[in-house]
């Protein structure tokens, strides 16, 4: 997509600082969602969060308290003064929700992988445009799925939109519950620079120890706020209880983030920009000069009725690179996945050769 469709998007947040958005993976109780707010506050949490229809994915786990959580929520908005914030999935929620007087809905990550349930919410929406909606990523790292849910909720006529990132799902050993793959939220904020992008570190690390780097993280890379679950005791939480942190945990996490600004002094950076632009011009005539040597190569092996990949070669280049790139201080890894990538190019560009008509 070409064009930034979200052009006329209107911020729900003071765009001068991180919005933080925190509060317990589930409501569980009036007294529970109560405390937490209310701890929330006295940290200076502005937007509070609470999960009523939890969208699990096996059976039998804490499902949600449903429909009657929604006065507590509203009973925190009229304590406290937060703005409160809920996970909606069908439009009987987005109209609940709305009927009881919530500041923000958030499309969660399941929800956004069926386009069907993203466009019957969107209809709802359209009812009721004056809210503002999240739209987190799909479980699945496909960021076309990801804009088309943010574009369906645009079309309602919803103008205060924004996106959270809570990593994608993978199968197999791994560190973090749901993979970052950060490239894909970056790609999202260079396409559409203005809508907000958020980071919600407890869905991604899965454990509360690593929400402190990944909020840094997100931070660092321009991120515009947090979605962090925080529950008056962990221990006791309903859903995910090794990813909540308590409020004052969260304070702490807060108060030790470093903000970067935006607006600094460019001129050191922007000197040695330059001198990356002209590597970069490098990179690309050696990239270019590389791939016709590998057509004539591809087109003496059509001749000679070679076989396109010659195995102990392709060996013997990664061995030699990765050797080398260790030498240098460059990670071998890094170099054998670059390597990789030229490799498969020019083998699809040596079988296109194949394929001529002479
Ligand atoms: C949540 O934020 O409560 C939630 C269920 O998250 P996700 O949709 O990212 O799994
Ligand atoms: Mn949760």
């Amino acid at each position: 997509m070409k064009i930034n469709p979200f052009l006329d998007i209107v911020p729900f947040h003071n765009i001068s600082e991180p919005i933080i958005i925190a509060g317990p993976c589930s409501a569980e109780t009036r007294e529970q969602t109560l405390a937490t707010a209310h701890l929330l506050k006295d940290s200076g949490v502005t937007i509070f969060r609470a999960g009523l229809w939890k969208p699990r994915t096996m059976p039998g786990n804490f499902e949600g308290v449903g429909y009657k959580g929604l006065k507590w929520l509203d009973e925190v908005k009229r304590e406290t003064g937060m703005m409160v914030a809920t996970e909606v999935a069908t439009p009987d929620h987005v109209a609940a929700a709305i009927d009881a007087g919530l500041d923000i809905i958030w499309i969660g990550a399941r929800t956004v992988t069926n386009p069907f349930a993203v466009q019957e919410i969107s209809d709802e929406l359209t009812k009721h445009n004056d809210i503002t909606v999240l739209v987190k990523n799909p479980v699945n790292p496909d960021i076309d799925l990801w804009t088309g849910a943010i574009l369906r909720v645009y079309n309602s006529g919803v103008k205060r939109i924004g996106a959270i990132h809570r990593g994608f799902g993978t199968y197999g050993n791994k560190i973090y519950r749901n993979s970052p793959q950060w490239h894909i939220p970056i790609e999202l904020h260079r396409r559409f620079p203005n809508l907000p992008l958020l980071c919600d570190p407890s869905h991604m690390g899965g454990k509360k120890q690593y929400i402190p780097t990944l909020s840094q993280y997100a931070l660092d890379m321009g991120f515009n706020g947090l979605f962090i679950e925080s529950h008056c005791d962990p221990g006791s939480a309903l859903s995910d209880k090794e990813q909540q942190v308590t409020p004052c945990e969260l304070n702490s996490i807060i108060n030790s983030l470093i903000i970067r600004s935006l607006n600094d002094d460019y001129t050191d950076i922007n000197i040695l920009r330059e001198q990356i632009d002209q590597c970069d011009d490098e990179l690309l005539e050696l990239m270019n000069r590389r791939m016709s040597i590998c057509n004539e190569i591809g087109k003496l092996k059509k001749d000679k009725k070679l076989q396109v990949v010659q195995t102990d070669r392709y060996d013997t280049i990664l061995q030699k690179m990765t050797t080398q790139a260790g030498k240098m201080g460059l990670s071998a890894d890094f170099i054998k996945k670059l390597m990789t990538i030229i490799h498969e190019e020019s083998v699809r560009n040596q079988i296109k050769i194949l394929n001529e008509q002479s």
